[in-house]
């Protein structure tokens, strides 16, 4: 049988469905609606056709159910989505959630002063490779979850998600993956992950004309927490905007080679910076030098994905190299098509404090690159010569 078209047209791209409301032609069927029973729509702050095509090939990439997915407007909107989900008094009430530090540095403050601020005590772990940390946090006092960015921005190390993961179940904690830099190259899921959790407007969408999130759950999970997830979300508008779902649709046939691409081209230009005089260290897990090498290349052989960070001798250099490069734009984003390139502890983790940074070896002159896509080779060639025109000014 010929493939499923996308509509009664013979479309065979997703139609873009920007209608705020959809109407019905019983009241009953208003109401089943209404209350997500059956197929229809009823209102874009509960659901959308583009909406439930997007979560459709977002559950597809990370292997999950079609249904387990919650689109929303940003990456942030989703891990608020799912703080005050999983410390809801129905949930158990538990209103402690233990992180790694390694996170992206909005993660970092809503974590470390919003929710503070609303009186959750979240802990920080400062070594998240130690499991031992993991565990004595765990024991410690009742948590409601787990999160984990892997591979993190922006020191790029890997860590274990399956050992991390058995040790949160012994204590009944479900572990959420941050996966925006992973995606496609790695299935938090498959390796005992409850959530995997995406900044979506990063490699999904890879072209910036979207901004998104989402939360992509195991069937377990959604058993315990669907009806509460469905409710928080409609209740406070997390969900996605239909033409954000539909920009970042766009690239799906294409993700997986794209990520393989961004891979080969950052190992690349991550060879040519290790063996630069200027260059005090290069962040990049498959690297044989990274402390996370063994992790990465055991839990994402493929490749490592198109993010990579240095450090050079001073902050100065740093500012002064991030103005001298011609290739990229300087700019905060990153799996963005085009070459990204920035300074982390004065924008993207600009509100953690000094002491902060420090912990998470974000030091003054590391430099983070975001790689671009095309012929690998070419890019290749034409990022490392701007690389060493401009490290020649420093
Ligand atoms: N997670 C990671 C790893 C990120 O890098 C970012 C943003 O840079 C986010 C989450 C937040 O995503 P958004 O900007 O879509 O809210």
């Amino acid at each position: 049988m010929a493939r499923k078209l996308a509509d009664a047209y013979g479309s065979v791209v997703p139609p873009l469905h920007l209608s705020v409301v959809h109407a019905h032609d019983s009241l009953e069927s208003a109401r089943m609606a209404f209350a997500k029973l059956g197929q229809g729509y009823a209102y874009s702050r509960m659901g959308n056709p583009t909406v439930t095509e997007f979560e459709h090939f977002l559950a597809e990439i990370e292997g999950a159910h079609p249904g387990n997915v919650w689109a929303t407007n940003s990456g942030l909107s989703a891990l608020t989505l799912l703080v005050f989900g999983l410390t809801a008094k129905s949930a158990g009430g538990k209103r402690r959630i233990v992180t790694s530090s390694y996170i992206y540095g909005g993660a970092h403050h809503q974590l470390s002063l919003w929710l503070h601020e609303h009186g959750f005590d979240v802990v920080f772990l400062n070594n998240p490779f130690s499991l031992e940390a993991w565990d004595s946090a765990f024991a410690c006092c009742p948590t409601a979850f787990a999160l984990l960015e892997t591979p993190c921005n922006p020191t790029i190390d890997v860590f274990d998600i399956k050992a991390i993961a058995e040790v949160a179940h012994k204590y009944g904690v479900p572990l959420v993956v941050d996966n925006t830099l992973g995606v496609a190259l790695q299935r938090p899921l498959e390796l005992g992950a409850d959530v995997v959790l995406h900044s979506t407007t990063k490699a999904i969408n890879r072209h910036s004309t979207g901004l998104g999130g989402a939360l992509v759950a195991s069937q377990g999970f959604v058993d315990r927490f669907e009806d509460l997830l469905n409710d928080f979300d409609v209740s406070n508008g997390l969900i996605v905007h239909p033409m954000s779902a539909w920009t970042s649709l766009q690239g799906r046939v294409t993700l997986e080679r794209d990520m393989l691409d961004f891979s080969r081209i950052a190992l690349g230009v991550a060879n040519f910076l290790n063996s630069h005089p200027k260059i005090r260290e290069v962040y990049y897990p498959h690297l044989p030098s990274s402390r996370s090498y063994d992790v990465a290349m055991r839990q994402m052989p493929r490749g490592a994905g198109g993010l990579l960070s240095f450090r050079v001798k001073s902050f100065e250099a740093a500012q002064r190299l991030v103005e001298l490069l011609k290739v990229p734009y300087l700019g905060p984003h990153l799996g963005h098509s085009e070459s990204l390139v920035i300074h982390p502890a004065s924008t993207t983790h600009g509100k953690l404090t000094p002491e902060e940074l420090a912990a998470v070896n974000i030091a003054p002159e590391m430099v983070r690159y975001s790689v671009g896509l095309g012929v690998p080779e070419k890019v290749i060639g034409e990022i490392t010569g701007d690389f060493a025109q401009a490290l020649d000014q420093i």
